[in-house]
């Protein structure tokens, strides 16, 4: 049911997942929304990019039927997941031939899927499915909870996993899960994502969903739609350079940007920050009362994502939508996931997109070498000279992909020491890593955040503005 927030007027900055999640809420509660992003385009970091004529994902994503929130939201903004991702039972395989193993999850209920996928998974020794076996129930016994986090590399090591096992199925889980390789990353946040998906009472939560549809398409550009639909303001272009309370007013923002008819001021009641964490962190500097969350954004470091398209002749195809990749840089072997993009849109047919995680020493590289030793590992891998030989290649590196994802943490909550000001974002507090779910529950908590403030009798509001900050000189 709808619940109206006194008509208050809130701006979400930044149209990423979160942003596009907390202004969606927030119009649903009854708020005056206006959504402000500084490129042209939304979704930040899970959004469209202009290559040769035709729009590409900015990064393979892949999301999980354990992402309720996300799903929920597609839904209220017009976008049937059925139609809008290819929904495959959970999975490792390796390319045919290899060294590597072939783990598929039948459609049967969990978690009887599981146990027939480990029955019969192939390139597993006896050793290996029995060490799976004791690491789930394990898991499941402590409740997918750790006393003292650790590195998933101790974890692994602690509960006996073998050679094969780490190598073939836990070190690539972590790194897409985390983007943070298992000598550093949490564990417990690791467990939380196995718990919710693998540990789940049903089957469908386990199951991947690879988009058919582009990244903007799928959430941010049918969330604007939504929002227009009902009269609240998207805004792209127009970047928020800086922040100043208003006392009783609320907050002043800085506008820039053509969209924004040059530089402005405009005030609002309440803003959400949905910024990535560093941009964040310098909108906050400013304010002395935000002073020691600033430093905490301003310490989060960043693990990149790289990711390689590559186009050949048309017709070319790969047997499964996707695959898993055995990767070994020392000897230049750098892809992880290799996704076949014509099962998933006909639109791109003859295109590979393979993904590099954690992919700090990959983005050193120069892009051509990235991709012809791309291109020379799946011709290896799956034994066709011809995929040695793109027609082109493209390769989009995020330098700032998701925060190092490591043990204990600390993440910020949602609201701040400043009145009426709170914050959205994939780094927020929460037991799951960087993902889409993350952003999406992120806005969702900003937008009950604002709400408790707007339940707050006005002079409530304004007399905590008023021994609050006098703002940045910057917006007059
Ligand atoms: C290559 C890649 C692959 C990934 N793969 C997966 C995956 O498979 N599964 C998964 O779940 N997650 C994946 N992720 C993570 C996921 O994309 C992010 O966690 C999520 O998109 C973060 O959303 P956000 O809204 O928190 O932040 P962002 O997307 O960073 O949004 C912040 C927005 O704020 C805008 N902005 C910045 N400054 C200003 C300003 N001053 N004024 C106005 N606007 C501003 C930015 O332009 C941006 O649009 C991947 C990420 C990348 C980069």
């Amino acid at each position: 049911m709808s619940v109206p927030e006194n008509g208050l007027r809130v701006a979400v900055v930044g149209g990423g997942w979160a942003g596009c999640a907390a202004a969606v809420e927030l119009d649903r509660r009854g708020a005056r929304v206006t959504l402000f992003e500084a490129a042209r385009s939304l979704g930040g970091r899970a959004r469209g990019v202009a290559v040769r004529g035709a729009m590409l994902d900015n990064g393979q994503h892949i999301l999980l039927g354990a992402y309720r929130d996300t799903l929920r939201l597609m839904r209220a903004v017009g976008v049937d997941p059925e139609r809008a991702f290819l929904r495959l039972p959970v999975q490792m395989r390796y390319p045919a031939g290899g060294d590597g193993m072939d783990f598929a999850a039948p459609r049967l209920p969990a978690p009887l899927h599981l146990i027939v996928a480990l029955l019969r998974a192939r390139g597993l020794a006896r050793e290996d499915k029995l060490a799976l076996g004791r690491f789930s129930t394990a898991a499941r016994w402590m409740g997918w909870q750790l006393y003292k986090d650790c590195t998933v590399e101790e974890l692994l090591l602690r509960f006996d996993q073998t050679e094969r096992l780490r190598r073939l199925l836990w070190r690539p889980l972590c790194i897409a899960a985390l983007n943070t390789p298992p000598e550093r990353a949490s564990a417990q946040v690791f467990l939380a994502v196995l718990r919710d998906s693998l540990g789940a009472k049903k089957r469908a939560a386990s199951d991947m969903l690879v988009p058919r549809l582009p990244m903007g398409a799928l959430f941010p550009e049918a969330a604007a739609a939504h929002l227009a639909r009902r009269g609240a303001a998207v805004r792209s272009g127009v970047k928020v350079a800086a922040l100043a309370s208003a006392g009783p007013d609320g907050w002043r923002l800085a506008l820039n940007g053509q969209a924004a008819g040059g530089e402005a001021v405009e005030t609002f009641d309440a803003v959400v920050l949905a910024t990535p964490a560093p941009v964040t962190a310098a909108l906050l500097a400013p304010h002395p009362e935000a002073g020691e969350l600033a430093q905490q954004l301003s310490a989060f470091t960043h693990e990149p994502i790289a990711t390689c398209y590559l186009q050949y002749a048309p017709g070319t195809r790969l047997d499964l939508p996707f695959y898993a990749l055995e990767d070994d840089p020392a000897s230049g072997r750098w892809g992880q996931f290799a996704f076949d993009r014509a099962q998933l849109d006909p639109a791109q047919d003859g295109l590979l997109a393979v993904v590099v995680s954690a992919a700090l020493d990959a983005a050193a590289l120069p892009q051509d070498a990235l991709a012809a030793a791309i291109a020379a590992q799946l011709a290896q891998d799956f034994r066709r000279p011809e995929l040695g030989a793109p027609a082109w290649t493209q390769v989009i590196t995020e330098k700032r992909a998701t925060f190092t994802c490591s043990p204990s943490l600390e993440r910020p909550g949602n609201t701040t020491p400043l009145p009426g000001l709170v914050l959205a974002g994939d780094y927020t507090a929460s037991d799951y890593p960087a993902t889409l779910e993350t952003a999406v529950r992120s806005g969702l908590a900003a937008a009950t955040a604002i709400r408790a403030y707007g339940a707050l009798p006005r002079e409530k509001r304004s007399l905590s503005h008023s021994h609050g900050t006098q703002g940045p000189t910057s917006v007059r």
